[in-house]
């Protein structure tokens, strides 16, 4: 039976993390807090406000224990991090997370270049944390999110067969991901491409498949986003004003617009809980934190164009 487009979408910010770890300055932390609780005033009810990575690595992101003592006094918010190993996830559960992203690259030269592990070893890695978090007391065990990177293709790879992506899907599963998004890290997919593969990847592991994690590289995030939706898709990571890329990945740009994702899904008719106005009014504080930062974004744009009379 062929999926049918939801009627209501989950749109969950990963500008902190993902936007941040790529943004030419480090953003204070009291910008990041200001700037998270303008989020979810917005109505984002999930974001991913940083990562439990060696500081050295991701200096941009070292104060991510305070961020989420931070974001964990927002009612009704789900408070998500990456994490790639169990030492990092270790933390993510000590600081009291909803939930923790694990990247597993489907290309293996991104596996190496981001996380230092082959995509076998992360998948091992993913075990290691769901045992980690089935054995935290009750009240303190996140869902666990496996991001299934470079899902479309590689920038250091190129082709990434889609054998390898279900192969890896069906592992993450086996290794207890409670769900599995897939990424297009660099941003080469395109929307043929997506629906082949949240079909593959839906006949493997089922509703598991929860999201795309979609990058603007080559200007089809949202073809990509509406894509995934016809296909049943009802998960979107965005980032405010499209912040972000990989450092790990060379050529990969911005994630797909939170604002123009929203944009789209409120044109279509389908629900997303958030307040577009009020959405992009919080780019204000990325222009004042980050000066001089690229903010992308066609939503945000068309609604400061003067009303013809
Ligand atoms: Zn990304």
């Amino acid at each position: 039976m062929a999926a049918m487009p939801p009627v209501r979408v989950l749109i969950s910010e990963v500008g902190p993390r993902d936007g941040l770890q790529n943004a030419h300055a480090i953003m204070p932390t009291a910008a990041k807090t200001r700037w998270i609780s303008a989020l979810a005033a917005a109505g984002l009810s999930e974001i991913e406000v940083g990562s439990f990575v060696r500081a050295d690595r991701v200096p941009h992101l070292a104060d991510t224990a305070e961020v989420v003592a931070h974001a964990l006094t927002i009612p009704g918010l789900t408070v998500a991090v990456l994490a790639p190993n169990a030492r990092g996830a270790e933390r993510a559960i000590a600081a009291g997370v909803h939930k923790i992203t694990v990247p597993v690259s489907a290309s293996r030269a991104h596996a190496l270049a981001n996380v230092g592990m082959t995509p076998e070893q992360s998948v091992e890695a993913l075990r290691a944390i769901r045992a980690l978090r089935d054995a935290a007391p009750e009240r303190s065990r996140p869902a666990i999110e496996g991001g299934l990177s470079t899902a479309f293709g590689c920038t250091l790879q190129g082709v990434v067969p889609e054998d390898d992506v279900v192969r890896i899907a069906a592992a993450m599963v086996a290794a207890g991901a409670d769900e599995v998004g897939l990424s297009d890290t660099t941003g080469i997919g395109n929307p043929a491409q997506v629906k082949r593969l949240v079909r593959r990847v839906r006949a493997e592991i089922g509703h598991h498949l929860s999201g795309v994690h979609l990058h603007d590289t080559r200007g089809l995030a949202l073809a990509n986003a509406f894509a995934a939706w016809e296909e049943g898709i009802g998960t979107f990571d965005g980032s405010l004003a499209g912040l972000g890329g990989c450092p790990f990945a060379p050529g990969a740009s911005g994630n797909a617009v939170t604002e123009d994702l929203v944009s789209m899904f409120h044109d279509l008719g389908v629900e997303t809980g958030i307040d577009l106005d009020r959405l992009i009014a919080a780019r204000a504080i990325l222009a004042e934190a980050l000066p001089g930062e690229a903010l992308h974004g066609a939503a945000a744009k068309w609604r400061a164009q003067p009303v013809a009379a």
